[in-house]
């Protein structure tokens, strides 16, 4: 576990009752016992210290939180629901922690505007829910969303299962409400969809990661509910064919394909080991697709367009095998085989992760290129590879050769991060296509961001934050 940067400048030391004079009882904690649960993280490869979390409930509070920090010249790390996995909320001992999570109001859903205002704090499930209870969609749909909440969603541009379909967090928000680093309060929060009437700031603020400014609410857009749903498990001979049967997906079923997981075999094969799924398929194939069409109108007219894309398909060679799903209990067991992998994964052994994305049209190469290196670099390493093929997002996972220990496996990160990144960049892609740079990957950004693209960031947070008091060593270092 790492101890994170020692102490730059020491809080002041009435810091404490500084903010306790300024904001209501219980939001400024202090007792050790207190704290302890927003120090940790999930994976405990660091340790947060900070000595001050405050829980603040309404925007004023945020505000007055942070006119005191900046006042004493204090960092503030915000948190939300500490899902991240980057480091991004992790704390040193002269920095203070501030938790969203008691801002957790739905505060209006307008189901003809198609627009919901909700607090940072809300957890993203609760908003899904909120929505469906008003007969409408908020797509936004990860593996995280019973403890993340949606300003940790927007301040690192969340992605999941649906992005082929809705896009990006970044593509879900129409209005934004922020206190920014001297105290003031922008509102932006319009629930307009069409606004162009200068900079869109809330672009700046949704993926900054905690450094330009602490989101309060938000207004997001709403979807038509979707009422049919039809999934199908595909065998595949490689990457290149599930590329095609995706574009053929596309072709014939429009915006109605809301998914497609790919998955090496090694995915299904330890989900079955460890995470009780069960390959519907007579026998092992290398690659694997997981296609869902959805679609808002009468339940059952998607099958046939599903069957009629498969079949196509088929009759091209482009599919090895297909199973779709007969039934409610056959599609929960078919999303399981995508879902169960990152849960499986931990009970296989050690894994040196990739979180990256290249054009869509060059994934192929990319898991070509990344597999020989690999298993140049490192002999019996297995490739986990998974992930969202429609956005180009592969979750390229490392998983430790047969027979080799752990900790021998896991001193190669860096140097495997390096093979594959080095790759990921000549192809065009990204080193973080989802859970954002944090602590852990500012090193990498600095090294592979276009200089001319790293300068203007810094310009914009110093434009923002002079005191560089927000979040400060994440994502820019
Ligand atoms: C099991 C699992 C599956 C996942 N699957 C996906 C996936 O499929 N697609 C995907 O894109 N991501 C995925 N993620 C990552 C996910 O997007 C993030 O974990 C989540 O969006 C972060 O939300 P959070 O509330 O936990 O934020 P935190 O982890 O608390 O914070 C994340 C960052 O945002 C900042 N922050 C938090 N709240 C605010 C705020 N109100 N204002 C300003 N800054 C703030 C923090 O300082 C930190 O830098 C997954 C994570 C897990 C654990």
């Amino acid at each position: 576990m790492n101890e994170i940067r020692p102490p730059a400048r020491a809080l002041p030391a009435d810091l404490a009752d500084r903010l306790r004079a300024a904001l209501p009882e219980g939001t400024v904690l202090t007792e050790a016992t207190d704290r302890e649960a927003y120090l940790l993280e999930e994976r405990s490869l660091y340790r947060g210290q900070a000595p001050i979390v405050l829980r603040p409930r309404s925007t004023g509070e945020v505000a007055a939180a942070v006119r005191v920090c900046a006042e004493a010249g204090a960092p503030i790390v915000p948190q939300g629901g500490n899902t991240g996995l980057v480091g991004g909320t992790v704390t040193a001992a002269h920095e203070v922690l501030l938790s969203l999570g008691r801002m957790n109001g739905i505060e209006e859903v307008d189901p003809l505007n198609f627009t919901m205002t909700v607090g940072a704090g809300c957890i993203l499930a609760d908003i899904q829910q909120a929505a469906e209870r008003a007969g409408r969609l908020f797509p936004l749909s990860l593996g995280a969303q019973g403890s993340a909440q949606i300003g940790g969603n927007l301040a690192s541009n969340a992605g999941g299962i649906n992005v082929l379909r809705y896009g990006n967090a970044r593509d879900l928000v129409l209005g934004l409400e922020v206190v920014l680093a001297d105290g003031r309060v922008w509102n932006g929060l319009r629930a307009l969809h069409k606004d162009n009437t200068g900079y869109a700031l809330k672009h700046l603020f949704v993926g900054s990661e905690g450094t330009l400014g602490i989101i309060t609410r938000a207004v997001l857009k709403l979807f038509p509910r979707l009422t049919d749903r039809v999934v199908a498990f595909c065998a595949l001979r490689d990457p290149a064919d599930a590329l095609t049967l995706l574009s053929l997906a596309r072709d014939r079923a429009g915006e109605a394909v809301t998914a497609f997981e790919l998955m090496s075999e090694l995915t299904v094969e330890i989900v079955q080991r460890h995470a009780g799924g069960q390959d519907p398929m007579r026998e092992r194939h290398p690659w694997y697709a997981l296609i869902e069409l959805a679609g808002s109108g009468h339940d059952g007219t998607l099958r046939p367009v599903l069957e009629g894309i498969l079949e196509e398909a088929f009759e091209r060679g482009t599919l090895a095998d297909a199973v779709l799903a007969e039934s409610s209990a056959q599609y929960a067991a078919l999303w399981r085989l995508r879902e169960g992998i990152p849960e499986a994964q931990k009970k296989e052994g050690g894994s040196i992760k990739h979180d990256v994305s290249v054009p869509v049209s060059r994934i192929p190469a990319f898991l070509r290129r990344a597999g020989e290196a690999a298993a140049e670099a490192l002999p019996g390493v297995r490739v986990c590879a998974f992930g969202h093929l429609g956005d180009g997002n592969i979750h390229y996972n490392l998983t430790q050769p047969m027979g080799m220990e752990k900790a021998a496996f896991l001193a190669q990160w860096e140097r495997m991060n390096a093979i594959v990144h080095d790759i990921v960049v000549e192809l065009g892609g990204s080193i973080s296509a989802e859970h954002g740079i944090g602590l852990l990957k500012a090193g990498e950004l600095r090294r592979y961001k276009d200089p001319v693209e790293m300068d203007l960031m810094h310009r914009l947070r110093d434009a923002l934050d002079p005191g560089r008091l927000l979040n400060p060593g994440k994502m820019l270092g």
